[in-house]
């Protein structure tokens, strides 16, 4: 590991000034999962690290007139410890309770597991699914934006160098949609995603409404199945439907052969994914 200075600001200004000053040299940590596994195979210090994970801007879940506020330095065992996430968005936690081990869950943020953006991970889809949306701070204020454009490549998102990931929304009329998540890895516990997928849709007068189905680890980022989507949109809910978009969600996903896993196998947990979380929403839709 090469040296490096570290600072620990407690405001979001003081965080700011380091990123504006150090703009050219300069990297945030929070709960350290990703970074500090990658910083200790960096060629080249990061020069500043700036921990955020003092930051009270960036803790609490909350109800707020936009919908549930998640802050971006709230870990994956608060949140599946939290009672507003477990009445307005239970498959948050069936995502975060997949999330490594106990300790990995203890310290690792949702901020830093979006921020991260590699294929894999295990918040994207449901927050995909759930039409999330991102509030980024930087010199200039808050820009909010969907998760959907957040996401840009592999280890790529829409931040800026000196911009912050400050919170996740779940708007006020997805609240309580309901959402199902599925994760497949090589083991049970542990394990990198294959294969994650969620859905979410209502169920209107017997009809689909609002379908989503979001996939990872089967593109650059986490995508949703738009066409799989289309073909459930407002026809009257049946498991042959379901069946038939299960099956292309496949065709729009991009998934590499690799010695983890096969393009054909990952296709076929594709669609696997897609049939068991739809199926999972219907269920919860049926109470
Ligand atoms: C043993 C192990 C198992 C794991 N298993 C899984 C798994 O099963 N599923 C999974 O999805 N992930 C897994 N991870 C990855 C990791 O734990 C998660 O991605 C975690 O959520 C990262 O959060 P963090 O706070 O630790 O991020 P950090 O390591 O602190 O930061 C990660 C990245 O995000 C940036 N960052 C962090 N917070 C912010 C912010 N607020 N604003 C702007 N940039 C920010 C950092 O600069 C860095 O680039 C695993 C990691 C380990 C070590």
């Amino acid at each position: 590991m090469k040296p490096f200075d570290f600072v620990q600001p407690t405001t979001t200004d003081a965080v700011l000034a380091a990123l504006v000053e150090h703009s050219s040299n300069v990297r945030i940590l929070c709960g350290g999962t990703d970074y500090v596994v990658e910083l200790k195979y960096v060629a080249q210090s990061p020069g500043v690290v700036v921990d955020v994970s003092r930051l009270e801007d960036l803790k609490g879940i909350e109800l707020t007139d936009a919908g549930l506020r998640i802050g971006a330095g709230v870990t994956h065992s608060e949140i599946m410890a939290d009672p507003l996430i477990a009445e307005h968005a239970p498959a948050m936690i069936d995502a975060a309770h997949t999330v490594g081990a106990v300790q990995t869950r203890n310290l690792g943020t949702l901020g830093g597991n979006l921020v991260t953006c590699v294929p894999s991970m295990d918040s994207g889809p449901t927050l995909l699914a759930l039409d999330a949306q991102v509030t980024i701070l930087g010199p200039k204020g808050t820009r909010q934006i969907d998760l959907s454009k957040f996401f840009v490549g592999v280890r790529k998102t829409a931040l800026e160098p000196d911009e912050l990931l400050l919170e996740v929304i779940i708007p006020k009329d997805n609240l309580g949609k309901p959402a199902g998540f599925i994760k497949f890895g090589l083991r049970k516990g542990q394990a990198l995603a294959l294969v994650n997928a969620a859905s979410a849709f209502w169920v209107d007068d017997g009809k689909f409404k609002d379908v989503r189905i979001a996939l990872g680890a089967v593109a650059p980022v986490v995508m949703r199945a738009i066409k799989a989507e289309a073909h459930l949109e407002g026809q009257a809910i049946s498991l042959e439907l379901i069946d038939e978009a299960a099956k292309l969600s496949i065709d729009e996903a991009k998934p590499i052969d690799d010695f983890r896993a096969s393009k054909e196998y990952r296709n076929s947990l594709i669609e696997v994914g897609a049939r068991r979380t739809l199926q999972a929403v219907l269920d919860l839709a049926n109470g």
